[in-house]
């Protein structure tokens, strides 16, 4: 059985009272699924003190290199030593934004499971590429260096399917869009282990919400979601984890 779980990327949103509030209905409240949040690389060791434990806490980013002279990036390890236990890796915005390539986002990956950290490897098309029909294709390019380079560490690895095109524009997959895309990346999975394929846990992200979760969550290969917007906001982040019960 794989447990659900539902993480909350704040992105760049927030202060140390916001982290407080969020943590503070979290841990007042325990949801009846695995709940991680990823706030901003200040907030985290705030966040690892209210969580209490019941809730995981992980950065949005880290770097590929171990240590050195790499002016604004932060190591696996020191997240570590913070009391971060997760991480994202390979967001659309960093990809975008920051041309975070395949090769890197797998170095990315090495380093956080080197380090103890879980890390949430984030894939998903463009509009663009949605219209012409070249999701599967794209799924794929993206889950295969890390696969390559990974082998069966990839056990160790969450996976988000997070749309472009659905994130942060209130338009979301359908559950049935999903479901395809989620099993789909299953039989990817397959082709290098079946027994990967059926332990690891893939999240679905984009526009996420209380009203559209319980659609989402229960679909056979959607093992919980990655929510931006929504989770900035106590009760429906709330609404939305008792979705993934
Ligand atoms: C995200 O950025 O990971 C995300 C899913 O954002 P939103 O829920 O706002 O679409």
């Amino acid at each position: 059985m794989r447990r659900k779980l539902v993480a909350a990327n704040w992105k760049m949103h927030g202060s140390s009272a916001l982290t407080a509030t969020l943590l503070g209905a979290l841990v007042a409240e325990p949801p009846p699924c695995e709940v991680v949040v990823f706030p901003p690389f200040p907030y985290l060791p705030q966040a690892v003190q209210l969580a209490f434990g019941a809730v995981g806490v992980g950065a949005q980013d880290l770097s590929a290199h171990v240590q050195g002279a790499y002016t604004g990036e932060v190591s696996a390890a020191m997240l570590h030593e913070v009391g971060a236990r997760w991480v994202l890796v390979g967001h659309s915005e960093r990809r975008q934004y920051h041309h975070e390539s395949d090769v890197l986002i797998a170095a990315k990956l090495q380093r956080a499971l080197e380090n103890g950290l879980t890390p949430v490897l984030c894939v998903g098309e463009t509009l663009d590429e949605h219209e012409r029909g070249n999701t599967e294709r794209v799924i794929a390019s993206q889950l295969q260096t890390p696969l390559q380079v990974l082998g069966g560490g990839l056990a160790g690895v969450v996976i988000a399917y997070e749309p472009i095109w659905a994130i942060g524009t209130g338009r979301t997959a359908s559950a049935a869009q999903v479901q395809a895309v989620h099993a789909f990346m299953r039989s990817q999975l397959a082709a290098h282990d079946a027994k990967l394929s059926r332990l690891i846990r893939l999240l679905y992200g984009g526009s996420v919400k209380a009203a559209n979760a319980p659609e989402l969550f229960a679909q056979p290969d959607v093992d919980g979601g990655l929510v931006g917007g929504a989770s900035l906001l106590a009760e429906e982040f709330l609404a939305i984890c008792v979705a993934a019960r």
